[in-house]
Parts: structure tokens; C-alpha cells; sequence
């Protein structure tokens, strides 16, 4: 199951599960569809690999299965 993690790894955007600017590699890298189209290429800087749309979790099943509230950051780039 996804973590469905609440923000972009490169510019810290915030990004809620139900965001379609919401972008992740097979290993669930997380960032936003801006930074994926603009610096990172659509290459994931942590495993190479590459993204597709997050896919959203409807409402009613995310109180049963919420979206992870801890924020990843990579605070080198
Ligand atoms: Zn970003
Ligand atoms: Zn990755």
C-alpha cells in the first residue's frame, strides 16, 4: 500500500492525497509534478528510476487507510 506522502522530497510543496501534481518512482520517491518535469528530468535522483502519476485514494477509504503524515525531505539539493 502507498504511504501517500504529504509533500514533494526537492521543494518541500506540500502535496495531498488528493493532488494530481503529486509524482512517484517505483520506490515511492514523492514529488511534485514540477519538479519532476523541471530539474529532475522524470529521473528519480535517489534510485534513477522514473515517475508516474500518483494514483488518488478516494475519500472514503482514507479514513481506514490514511496518507502518511511524515514528511521526507532531502535537504542537500
Ligand atoms: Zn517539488
Ligand atoms: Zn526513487
Amino acid at each position: 500500500m502507498l504511504e501517500l506522502r504529504p509533500n514533494c522530497e526537492c521543494c518541500d510543496k506540500d502535496l495531498s492525497p488528493d493532488s494530481t501534481e503529486a509524482m512517484i518512482c517505483s520506490f515511492e520517491c514523492t514529488f511534485c509534478r514540477g519538479c519532476v518535469e523541471g530539474n529532475l528530468n522524470n529521473q528519480c535522483p535517489n534510485c534513477g528510476g522514473n515517475f508516474s502519476q500518483r494514483p488518488i485514494r478516494p475519500g472514503n477509504t482514507l479514513a481506514k487507510f490514511p496518507a502518511s503524515t511524515k514528511r521526507v525531505h532531502n535537504s542537500d539539493s
